[in-house]
């Protein structure tokens, strides 16, 4: 690990102090061509004592607007200071998480993980236009059937087909030969370029996608593609349950990423990101964007800078070694779960370096769900599955009080 440490929060608290102070300062300072200003004073005081030992609740009165891509070009000057701190988040995913070489990505904090997978396919589908002179209708996303719909958001917004390819039922995992078809039968449809999102956790199943699975298959047929992984769910975990894995920066096929940090990082809602290889963020250059300083290269335009400090305290709170023992802590959980379940003969699916068990849908009876809260995979119609997401608040004390009733539900039923 080369950035990702542990700092105290008196460290933590003079990183910030000086980066807020780096920021725009509307006492000293008084810009008269921006919208901008701190939280109205009318209704958010900013005189209260705490505030002084919460500087993300100060870094929220300030209200930094991070604007565009901090990580190439030109930046607004106003927020030099918080921006210093989203860049560093973003080289520690890149470089410490996702194995990249320094200063080799770009990124920043989208508003959540379906922005940064639409933020993914908008960058291929015009790298392909620009590049091949691709027309919209020989371009596809290629994704499993597991693939969390953010993705069919991104197809239909972007005007390009998706295809979906199947996955076995039981280990979730895409089957190769339907793989080879759907890419077959793309191609004798026109299809040309090919866009893949690639999971690292899907929503449902917590299963994981292989890259270079869609790799060897699209190489097979000499077709163009890039391969995006989403690691909306999975990114914070993944690649700390199973550090040998191949979807991250040291493998040549995956070009970009997605994160939610809101997710399992348990960060405030606004905080999905995206990172990428350096040369692709230009692909969604909007040149009209004249009046911000600087390239807007991303999706959102304003968005608060207040959440990329949230990001940051975050990671340097825990820490690396802090992280890996939290993450252990959930696995161990969830194994403690899936043992009580395999010792019941349940029928379940996990993936095992994920926190995630899906649960098939007849063992448990529609009260049972709503007493726990279990997610089934549709509320439109009869569900298969019921997942189980082992989150911090979820303890075995809570997951044993659960085994018992679904096996006195279970006998019920029988
Ligand atoms: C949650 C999730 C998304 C969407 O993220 P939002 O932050 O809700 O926009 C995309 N992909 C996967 C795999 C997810 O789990």
């Amino acid at each position: 690990m080369k950035y990702w440490k542990k700092l105290s929060h008196k460290e933590q608290y003079k990183i910030i102090t000086s980066a807020l102070n780096k920021n725009i300062n509307y006492q000293d300072f008084i810009p008269l061509g921006i919208p901008v200003s701190k939280l109205d004073p009318h209704v958010f005081y900013e005189g209260a004592s705490f505030l002084n030992d919460a500087p993300l609740l100060r870094t929220y009165i300030q209200n930094p607007n991070h604007i565009g891509c901090h990580t190439l070009g030109a930046s607004e000057p106003f927020f030099e200071g918080t921006q210093q701190l989203e860049r560093e988040v973003i080289e520690l995913l890149c470089v410490d998480v996702f194995k990249a070489e320094d200063n080799s990505c770009d990124g920043y904090i989208a508003t959540g993980g379906t922005e940064a997978n639409i933020q993914a396919a908008w960058i291929y589908r015009n790298y392909f236009i620009e590049k091949y002179n691709a027309d919209i209708s020989q371009i596809a996303l290629l994704s499993s059937s597991d693939t969390h719909y953010s993705v069919t958001k991104a197809a239909n917004l972007l005007n390009i087909r998706s295809v979906r390819v199947a996955v076995d039922d039981i280990t979730r995992v895409i089957v190769r030969d339907s793989l080879d078809n759907a890419i077959a039968d793309a191609m004798s449809d026109g299809i040309k370029y090919f866009i893949v999102i690639s999971n690292m956790a899907t929503t449902m199943f917590g299963s994981v996608d292989d890259p270079d699975l869609y790799a060897d298959c699209l190489k097979k047929n000499n077709v163009h593609f890039k391969i995006h992984i989403d690691g909306a769910f999975g990114g914070f975990i993944y690649p700390i349950s199973n550090p040998d894995n191949t979807a991250n920066f040291a493998n040549l096929n995956v070009s970009s990423i997605t994160l939610d940090a809101h997710k399992m990082l348990q960060a405030p809602y606004g905080t999905g990101i995206f990172i990428a290889r350096k040369g692709l963020m230009q692909f969604v250059y909007t040149k009209e964007a004249k009046y911000v300083n600087g390239m807007d290269l991303t999706l959102c335009g304003s968005r608060s800078g207040a959440n990329a400090v949230a990001v940051w305290m975050i990671l340097f709170a825990y820490g690396s070694h802090g992280w890996f023992e939290k993450i252990n802590k959930l696995l161990y959980r969830t194994q403690w779960l899936c043992k009580q379940l395999q010792d019941h003969r349940f029928t379940f699916y996990r993936h095992p370096d994920l926190n995630i068990v899906a649960i098939k849908a007849h063992h448990i009876s529609a009260h049972l769900a709503r007493t726990y809260g279990l997610v089934p995979d549709t509320h439109d119609g009869a569900p298969n599955w019921y997942k189980i997401v082992v989150m911090d608040h979820v303890e075995i004390d809570y997951l044993q009080k659960f085994i018992k009733e679904l096996e006195v539900n279970t006998m019920a039923v029988e």
